[in-house]
């Protein structure tokens, strides 16, 4: 690498020049740096690419001893320690690949003051061996990445993350930041409260991803769907295709390669070498497709990825957002293409029935799902939709697939009177609440056990939207979930009318619907009209 120099007390922005080679910091960069160099804590919410790292970075550099960097990505480590160092940097890491003796030279080196940056994966906090020893030594700043997994509700929930929550009382007086690329409103004010950070000052950069264009089409035949939009794709694009399962990858990457396309496997179940040679070719390669599962591709640095393509349905919008997040990180115009079925949805709805955890946590997992789903079926912008899940209000975007091209619609005005009205007519009449199960067993007009018991089958609107069938209702509710005319509420998921649903109710608000969303008509086969 290249040779040390001291930045302690120097001026962040000729550390960011001198040891990183940028002129300025963009966005909220400067602000970040100049609070943590302070002593102040941060939250950073900023998009992949955003520029987080820096963030932290500087502030190491800056401050008197060592920034500690909490990630729970081991295989990362060594790529950004190296590219540290290369840049005169002096870091390492510790965690569980590491022979005694390398871990013994870097315990050494931190405790002599010659390490600027430590990375450590989150169980190394969990145990009091690494605290004992940091303790010892002397830490500027600990950078707490990939945040949101501390968020039990949250899409990528790890436990060692718990551990976090008290390292302020560990390390007193040394300010901390949590960094995250994706949070809903809920996700941050729970790492907020579980990492401890009341007094942490909030940088919450804009999520949109302008470069990226959003299309999402109705499964049909996936792999000939998948082929047509990566040969639309301009020659020698690199990508990355999703699958959820192994098989789905292998089967996924010999299809494409029997058709020409330079396609390769990555999954877990690979052997180590396999891997590498394959994210090896991926990186260094042009117009490579890497088809894998979502084990592939967690801060991955390739920032000319053309497009990602999700042959599976992923499990929640953050996931979602996070996975697609990877095309474009040098700002040139990408592609998030997916396709979606019905058997997606019956697949994860199994996985959900069958996942350990109690009611209420099987129904925010159910809430993930549908709100994904409702991403799919969505008649505005899709963008939007995103941007407005991470609580971000926007104009529609003139780049996505619905923006571009009107979807077809039709009248969904009637349905939701009658569900709107069912569920009105409960809550007043009876002070009662339901999911959307049995509201919609009610409108079908089923024959059920809690109907009877119940007496739900003396209701007016019994049996009164028997037309549509159950996944046609499922679509409903999701699209009126989507736009907030229905609300859903607590570990039962029962539904509220959201605030524009009493003008719905009236008519005074036009409830047009996607026409192909999943089950109209009952096969995925038929949605092609
Ligand atoms: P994140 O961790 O938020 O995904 P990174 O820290 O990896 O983002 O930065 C994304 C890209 O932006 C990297 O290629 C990095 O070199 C570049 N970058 C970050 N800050 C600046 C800056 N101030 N000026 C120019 N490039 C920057
Ligand atoms: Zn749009």
């Amino acid at each position: 690498g290249a040779p040390h120099r001291e930045f302690t007390g120097s001026d962040p922005r000729a550390v960011l020049k001198e040891v990183f080679g940028y002129d300025a910091f963009r966005g909220d960069q400067a602000d970040i740096v100049e609070h943590v160099i302070d002593g102040g804590d941060a939250v950073v919410l900023m998009p992949t690419g955003g520029g987080k790292s820096v963030t932290y970075q500087v502030p190491a550099l800056v401050r008197a001893g060592t920034g500690l960097v909490v990630s729970p990505l081991i295989a990362l480590m060594h790529d950004q320690v190296d590219a540290l160092r290369a840049n005169g940097v002096r870091a390492a890491y510790l965690n569980s690949t590491q022979s005694p003796s390398d871990r013994a030279a870097v315990e050494r080196a931190y405790l002599d003051g010659e390490l600027d940056l430590l990375y450590v994966a989150p169980e190394r906090l969990s145990g009091t061996a690494t605290t004992k020893l940091l303790q010892r030594g002397k830490l500027s700043v600990i950078a707490i990445d990939e945040a949101h997994c501390v968020s039990q509700w949250g899409h990528d929930f790890r436990p060692d993350y718990l551990a976090l929550g008290d390292l302020d009382e560990r390390f007193p007086g040394v300010p901390r930041m949590a960094l995250t690329a994706t949070a809903t409103r809920d996700t941050h004010r729970e790492l907020t409260e579980r990492l401890r950070l009341p007094s942490a000052k909030h940088f919450v950069a804009s999520f949109d991803r302008p470069n990226i264009q959003y299309r999402i089409e109705a499964k049909v035949d996936p792999r000939r769907q998948l082929v047509a939009f990566i040969r639309a794709q301009p020659e020698g694009s690199a990508g990355i295709v999703y699958a959820l399962s192994r098989k789905s990858v292998e089967q996924t990457a010999d299809f494409l390669s029997a058709q020409g396309i330079d396609a390769l496997p990555y999954h877990a179940g690979l052997p180590a070498e396999v891997r590498a040679a394959n994210q090896g070719r991926f990186l260094r390669d042009d117009g490579v497709v890497m088809v894998a599962t979502i084990a592939f591709g967690m801060g991955i640095d390739k920032p000319d990825v053309r497009f990602v393509a999700h042959i599976d349905l992923p499990k929640s919008v953050e996931g979602y957002y996070q996975e697609t997040g990877r095309a474009g990180r040098d700002g040139e115009a990408s592609v998030a293409w997916m396709a979606y079925g019905l058997g997606d949805v019956v697949q994860q709805r199994r996985l959900i029935d069958q996942s350990p955890g109690d009611r209420a946590f099987k129904t925010r997992l159910g809430q993930h799902l549908d709100a994904m789903l409702a991403l799919c079926e969505t008649v505005g912008c899709r963008r939007q939709n995103l941007l407005g899940y991470f609580g971000e209000a926007s104009q529609p975007c003139g780049n996505c697939d619905t923006c571009l091209e009107a979807p077809d619609t039709w009248d969904g005005l009637i349905p939701a009177q009658k569900l709107l009205s069912t569920i009105v007519r409960l809550q007043r009449e009876r002070n009662q609440a339901f999911g959307a199960g049995h509201l919609i067993d009610i409108l079908r007009g089923a024959s059920t056990d809690r109907i009877r018991q119940q007496g739900h089958d003396s209701l007016s609107t019994y049996g009164l939207g028997a037309d549509l069938s159950e996944q046609d209702w499922r679509s409903v509710v999701r699209q009126l979930l989507a736009r907030g005319i229905l609300v859903a509420r607590g570990e039962y998921g029962t539904l509220a009318l959201g605030e524009p649903g009493a003008a719905v109710l009236r008519g005074a608000e036009p409830v047009p619907l996607r026409r192909d969303v999943l089950g109209r008509g009952g096969s995925p086969a038929r949605l092609r009209k």
